[in-house]
């Protein structure tokens, strides 16, 4: 704990601990760097510093992350949600970041009629996350043998080891392969960022938290949302406004042209095509499109 504070001088220098070689690093890294950070990531380092901005990168497995940043050896963490989940550690969790999707699911093998959990509740379950699934069977009411497996849960059923698993899945494939059928979902999973508390309540460092997570949603809005710009009929303002409220209201800018308007707004990706069909209805023309670096609402 204090070591690792000591590594690093000034109260208000944040730690952040990230997966140092997994599913996360990647998107992790991307984020860093989009939110404007300057730092070296290469090789075999465990840590690296930002040149512009007083945060400290320390590169670990995923599993020791939530602990970390329980035991104040550093801030804040990026981890998947599973993680903080089955350690069950009293961290603050700040916000999601919209990668490392996955659902933790009970399956079952194929050629059994289990449909619910319910059904599971004196069996064997084997898992790598066997405080997630003692608590969930708890919740319902259930005490099943928990057999905890570091690897390769998905064939446990076949070795005759388990009569289902509780196990990580994000496409269902793995799930396929082993002619498993998820049954039930216990949590849905994205990677998050996550902070020590003791690290919230002291200003210095809260302050720059928050401008950490301020950057974060700014990347994160910026790709929910598309940004257009369209010439429309002074006549059929009010109808395009309605499809567009904007983020307070369109920017609407008058043209040289008689009777003609350009309207500017930003769209959610969600509903994009939606809106672009009913602009077009509108009377709606010269639809031009742009992605956004940042967006800070
Ligand atoms: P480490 O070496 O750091 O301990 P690991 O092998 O335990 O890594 P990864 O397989 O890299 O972990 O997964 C990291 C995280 O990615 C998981 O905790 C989970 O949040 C997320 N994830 C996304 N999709 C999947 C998936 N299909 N299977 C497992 N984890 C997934
Ligand atoms: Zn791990």
């Amino acid at each position: 704990m204090t070591s690792a504070r000591n590594l690093i001088d000034g109260e208000n220098q944040l730690k952040l601990a990230i997966q140092r070689s997994g599913r996360l690093t990647d998107h992790t890294l991307e984020l860093l760097r989009h939110i404007g950070l300057d730092f070296e990531s290469y090789g075999q380092r465990l840590f690296s510093r930002a040149r512009n901005f007083p945060l400290s990168i320390l590169y670990a497995r995923d599993d020791d992350i939530p602990d970390y940043v329980a035991l104040e050896t550093v801030d804040l963490g990026i981890v998947g949600r599973n993680l903080v989940h089955e350690q069950g550690c009293d961290v603050a969790e700040l916000l999601p970041l919209g990668y490392g999707y996955c659902s933790l699911v009970v399956a079952v093998p194929g050629d059994t009629d289990i449909t619910s959990p319910d059904q599971l509740l004196g069996a064997k379950i084997a898992t790598s996350y066997p405080q997630s699934a003692k608590r969930f069977f708890e919740s319902i009411g259930g005490s099943p043998e928990i057999i905890t497996i570091s690897g390769s849960v998905e064939v446990a059923p076949a070795l005759g080891l388990a009569d289902a698993i509780v196990e990580l899945t994000a496409t269902g494939s793995s799930l396929q392969l082993n002619d498993l059928r998820p049954i039930h979902t216990i949590l849905e999973s994205e990677a998050v960022l996550i902070a020590n508390r003791a690290s919230m309540d002291t200003p210095a460092r809260r302050e720059n938290i928050e401008r950490l997570v301020m950057r974060m949603k700014a990347v994160d809005a910026a790709r929910r949302f598309k940004y257009v710009m369209m010439n429309a009929p002074l006549a059929n303002l009010d109808e395009i406004k309605q499809v567009l409220p904007g983020l307070k209201a369109p920017t609407v800018i008058p043209l040289d042209v008689e009777g003609w308007v350009a309207v500017h707004a930003a769209i959610e990706e969600d509903v994009f095509w939606d809106k672009i069909e009913q602009l077009r209805n509108a009377g709606a023309s010269e639809i031009l499109v742009s992605a956004l670096d940042k967006l800070l609402l």
